[in-house]
């Protein structure tokens, strides 16, 4: 999948561009904490004399796996945001930034893969869970027996005997 953007010789305006993103660009950046991707970014280049800039308004879904009953959660993605595109100046060092893109003034096109992944990946909550009540419970109790919070012999207690058989025959 290419996310190019032609720009030699284009006119001062503004141009619009579409571009659907799938599973298959996550997986070219080895990202393995997205499973699945249902997302369309809308780019709008603005070119001015001397000036260009990029908004970009993604919408859609992925999906990831629920930090609590690790289960698949389905992320919703709609989001804004606006990056400058200088060129670079002969010789001069390309400096990284996320407020503004380089690009070489030999290069005709815009390539914005890694600004449109950047950009779903800066928009991952930090903490991905499923809202209350709505994870998986077998598996928050699964996970809870494998791995009580507190160990106390009250918890002990509440397991029935087969969760009890189970931890035992985990435990060999
Ligand atoms: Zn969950």
């Amino acid at each position: 999948m290419e996310y190019k953007v032609h720009i030699s010789g284009l006119a001062d305006g503004k141009y619009e561009y579409e571009f659907p993103i799938g599973m298959e660009l996550f997986e070219e950046f080895g990202n393995t904490l997205v499973e699945g991707a249902d997302l369309k970014a809308v780019v709008v280049l603005e070119k001015g004399s001397g000036w260009m800039n990029l908004k970009c308004e993604m919408n859609g879904t992925i999906i990831t796996l629920c930090d609590r009953c690790l289960e698949e959660l389905l992320l919703p993605m709609n989001f804004n945001s606006t990056i400058a595109v200088k060129h670079a100046k002969l010789g001069e060092q390309q400096e990284v930034s996320d407020e503004f893109m380089i690009v070489d003034h030999s290069e005709g096109e815009l390539d914005l893969k890694q600004f449109l992944y950047d950009n779903v990946c800066i928009n991952i909550p930090l903490k991905k869970v499923h809202r209350d009540g709505e994870c998986n419970p077998q598996m928050l109790n699964k996970l809870e027996s494998l791995n009580p919070i507190d160990g106390g012999v009250e918890d002990k207690d509440i397991y029935s005997p087969f969760e009890r058989l189970k931890e035992l025959m985990n435990k060999r």
